[in-house]
């Protein structure tokens, strides 16, 4: 599933595509993703304003005062290829030559300067067109806690937001009203990077683990970013290349095999419907400390 790397990497190879182009061609293949997409005739001829993300969601903001609203579910992806004719673009393209349209290719648009394709063999993608206006109090948007890689993000706010939490830890840091974008893959790499048992009840996290555990998700998030992300299945870079966080995972998807750090078979247990991968070593489950 796209986490946040995956994401903002997408919208970095979309931007220079986008940004200031008319959607001169749009098809919409598919009615409905996860909610009804919105038809061809409302986005065709519109010019892409600025394509900003938020959480999960990349956001294109459209001249005629809305924004359409793409979310890539669970396996949801964009392929770029080149125009017939533009020889030179502001950024890379497909390095593959572009096949015909696919069963999964739902939604697809073509700029002077690239053809866009949004595919999405598991459709619980979203393509959703909603007035620029109301973004702050949207349903999808409004509850939605700070961007782990901007200011807004302290380690103080941080443990404010941990406060008085029973849950665990791990599934907290999944939480997108405590801080948004870090999935399942990132919650396991940060917390063994900052050596918290992802157990650890949320409210007796101390400021010091805290402080760490924000290090290590921007670091995380921030060393993801640079390898183009993650990719386990579905998931490619809009030139179809692939990510390779992979290639640094130290837990994640390493159930039996010995800590990269200490030698001890990493562990593997279900949270909140999810695997958590963790070294009992590296990250020892500490007795409470009899804060309430
Ligand atoms: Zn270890």
């Amino acid at each position: 599933m796209p986490e946040l790397p995956e994401v903002e990497t997408t919208r970095l190879c979309l931007a220079p595509l986008l940004v200031g182009q008319r959607l001169a061609e749009v098809e919409i293949r598919a009615p409905k993703l996860r909610q009804a997409t919105p038809a061809a005739s409302l986005l065709q001829g519109l010019t892409v304003q600025a394509l900003e993300r938020r959480a999960k969601y990349i956001l294109a903001h459209l001249d005629d005062g809305s924004t359409l609203l793409i979310h890539l579910g669970m396996s949801g992806r964009f392929s770029v290829f080149p125009h017939q004719g533009v020889a030179q673009t502001p950024t890379r393209l497909s390095k593959y030559p572009k096949p015909p349209l696919a069963k999964h290719d739902h939604a697809i648009f073509t700029t002077d300067l690239a053809e866009l394709r949004y595919n999405d063999p598991r459709r619980f993608g979203l393509l959703l067109k909603i007035n620029t206006a109301d973004l702050a109090t949207h349903p999808l948007l409004k509850n939605l806690g700070p961007e782990p890689l901007s200011p807004a993000f302290t380690p103080k706010v941080f443990y404010n937001a941990l406060q008085g939490k029973t849950t665990a830890i791990k599934p907290t840091l999944m939480n997108p009203t405590v801080v948004v974008g870090v999935g399942n893959i990132y919650a396991s790499e940060s917390l063994f990077l900052a050596g918290i048992n992802p157990a650890t009840p949320s409210k007796n996290i101390i400021l010091a683990q805290c402080t760490r555990l924000h290090a290590a998700v921007v670091k995380v998030l921030e060393h993801a970013l640079t390898l183009g992300g993650s990719t386990l299945r579905d998931y490619q870079q809009p030139t179809g290349e692939a990510g390779h966080f992979q290639d640094e995972f130290r837990v994640y998807d390493r159930a039996g095999q010995l800590c990269l750090t200490c030698g001890t078979p990493i562990q593997q247990m279900v949270q909140a419907q999810r695997s958590t991968y963790w070294c009992p070593s590296c990250q020892p489950l500490k007795p409470t400390r009899g804060r309430a």
